[in-house]
């Protein structure tokens, strides 16, 4: 594998779930040092040591990233440990309720949003002082499908994922002429723990028929794999897409095709 990576600093949250944890593994097999921030620490464990055993370093921090105080240390730290942050992967993000919008759980409304919304806000607002510090860097956040059209039954899901879209145009556009590139993924379902329970939460007794039906409603016939999505971060970091900035790109076997 090319090593477009050596001796960067990639910041990566998200990283004890399914697709952060496959963009650690890549971006350590292309010699990057990995900044590995999840709420789940037991879980980093399994993050850091794939980015070991593919001869890079890591640093787990336990963080969460609706918390100013929580994003601020796990930025210190990337500082503190390896000298700055190249890239930032502003990838953590939860799924929220299933079900009708008039029944939507407030609380869960609020939580959704303070996550994969103010989440990415602060993750931008911290990172970019020290991408600015090396010159420059650049930033994928995690947006969606959901954030591309509506989704009625996921409410708070959509319109989070809508706000990371305008986020990363706005940041874009900031950012940019100072050398910072900012893009947004959007992947249809993902062979992750987040479908399994987006599956249990559309049919509780048969989640299986679910992940069936999905899986032959896209045009390939299948969910994506973790690694497939490393893969275009990965080209969204690299030099080879300098001049790509604020572009919203779907990770979607073609399902927007239609
Ligand atoms: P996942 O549940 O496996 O991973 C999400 C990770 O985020 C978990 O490890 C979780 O502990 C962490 N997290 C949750 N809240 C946090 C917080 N407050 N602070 C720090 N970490 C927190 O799911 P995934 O599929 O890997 O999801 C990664 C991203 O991809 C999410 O933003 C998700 O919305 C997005 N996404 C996923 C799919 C899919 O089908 N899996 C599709 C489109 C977008």
């Amino acid at each position: 594998m090319e090593r477009r990576f050596e001796g960067k600093v990639i910041v990566i949250t998200g990283a004890a779930g399914g697709i952060g944890r496959a963009t650690a593994e890549r971006f350590a097999q292309e010699g990057a040092k990995v900044v590995a921030v999840d709420l789940e620490a037991a879980a980093l464990r399994d993050t850091t040591a794939l980015v070991e055993a593919a001869g890079s370093e890591a640093l787990a921090v336990a963080a969460d990233v609706s918390r100013s105080a929580d994003v601020q240390r796990y930025t210190a730290a990337a500082k503190d440990r390896f000298g700055g942050i190249d890239y930032f992967f502003n990838n953590a993000g939860i799924e929220g309720w299933v079900g009708p919008t008039t029944q939507y759980p407030e609380d869960m409304f609020d939580k959704v949003i303070a996550v994969n919304l103010k989440g990415v806000f602060l993750g931008i607002k911290h990172v970019v002082p020290l991408m600015l510090e090396r010159g420059g860097g650049a930033i994928v956040n995690t947006a969606s499908v959901a954030g591309l059209s509506g989704t009625p039954s996921i409410f708070a899901y959509g319109a989070s994922k809508h706000a990371v879209v305008g986020m990363t145009k706005s940041a874009a556009l900031e950012f940019g002429p100072r050398g910072i590139r900012t893009n947004a993924i959007c992947p249809s379902p993902i062979e992750t723990r987040m479908m399994r329970a987006l599956e249990r939460g559309i049919n509780p007794d048969e989640p299986e028929q679910v992940h069936q039906s999905m899986a032959a409603n896209n045009p390939m016939g299948r969910y994506g794999e973790p690694s497939e999505v490393a893969a275009f971060v990965a080209f969204l970091c690299s030099k080879d897409a300098s001049y790509l900035n604020g572009g919203i790109f779907p990770i979607d076997g073609g399902s927007r095709a239609r």
